[in-house]
């Protein structure tokens, strides 16, 4: 295989999504995976575009029939990244980004340990609640107008809720991933993630490097978990994550 596997994970509202979208337009080179799920579209979402939406029958007869790289259950969906992605971005020479779950990433490091994982962090629970609300109201309105007050809403408490509470364990998977980014000021966040990817190219090329490489990859290392993990305690603790052990990395 040729490109690299870059595997991005966050509890829902950290705010992957707007930092995928945003280095699939600065970085070149760069696919990004779309996904098959069960889930319904939401908001302005456009089957082939965000994902690819389909019913639970269909996605598992591609289940039986091995199509998926990884697959999981989430939120009581089924989300997947079907094999033949990974090939097409492969002959074309390009780097490969998955945007899945902790259970995904952990099948797909399986498979491929070169793969480059990053876990993104809110900065605290707090914002994650504001972001996850502000969000889920953004989508309500747009369905509101696409479909009149008998749209399906997604501002529901029991769904914030049940996000929150999915983060808060997902959260303790972090310790799977190589990089840690906390998802504070997003043009800082994007120039971290970008330098990651540059770093990571950098480290696979024979390349000699220049004094801007070296800047790369200084800050793509400031961005490796063991740096980070005093950050991490900090925000866990806004968590209640209460048995995360003491630092020892
Ligand atoms: P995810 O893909 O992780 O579920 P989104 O990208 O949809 O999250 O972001 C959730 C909400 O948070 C969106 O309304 C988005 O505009 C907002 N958001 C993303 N990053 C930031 C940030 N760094 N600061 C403030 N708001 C953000
Ligand atoms: P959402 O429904 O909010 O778009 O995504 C919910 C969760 O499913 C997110 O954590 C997202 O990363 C994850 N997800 C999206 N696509 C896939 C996939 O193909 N495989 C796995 N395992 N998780 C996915």
């Amino acid at each position: 295989m040729s490109g690299t596997i870059f595997i991005i994970s966050a509890p829902s509202g950290s705010g992957k999504s707007t930092l995928t979208n945003e280095l699939r337009r600065i970085v070149s080179n760069l696919e990004f995976s779309i996904s098959y799920t069960t889930r319904p579209p939401r908001g302005s979402e456009q089957s082939g575009r965000e994902y690819f939406f389909i019913s639970r029958e269909e996605f598992e007869r591609m289940v039986c029939e091995n199509e998926f790289l990884e697959h999981a259950e989430v939120f009581g969906n089924y989300y997947g990244t079907a094999k033949c992605c990974l090939r097409e971005a492969s002959a074309r020479g390009h780097d490969l980004l998955l945007d899945i779950d902790v259970q995904g990433a952990s099948q797909v490091k399986h498979q491929a340990p070169e793969a480059v994982s990053i876990f993104v962090l809110p900065p605290s629970r707090e914002e994650l609640e504001r972001r996850l609300r502000r969000r889920a109201e953004a989508d309500d309105d747009l369905q509101r107008k696409l479909l009149g007050d008998g749209a399906r809403l997604f501002n529901t408490e029991a769904i914030i809720q049940r996000r929150l509470q999915t983060a808060s364990h997902e959260i303790e998977n972090f310790r799977q991933y190589d990089y840690i980014l906390v998802n504070d000021r997003l043009e800082e966040s994007i120039d971290t993630l970008k330098s990651v990817v540059e770093a990571e190219r950098l480290k696979r090329s024979c390349a000699a490097l220049s004094a801007k490489d070296q800047s790369v990859l200084a800050a793509a290392e400031r961005a490796l978990r063991a740096p980070m993990m005093r950050q991490v305690e900090t925000i866990l603790a806004t968590f209640d994550v209460s048995h995360f052990p003491a630092v020892t990395e």
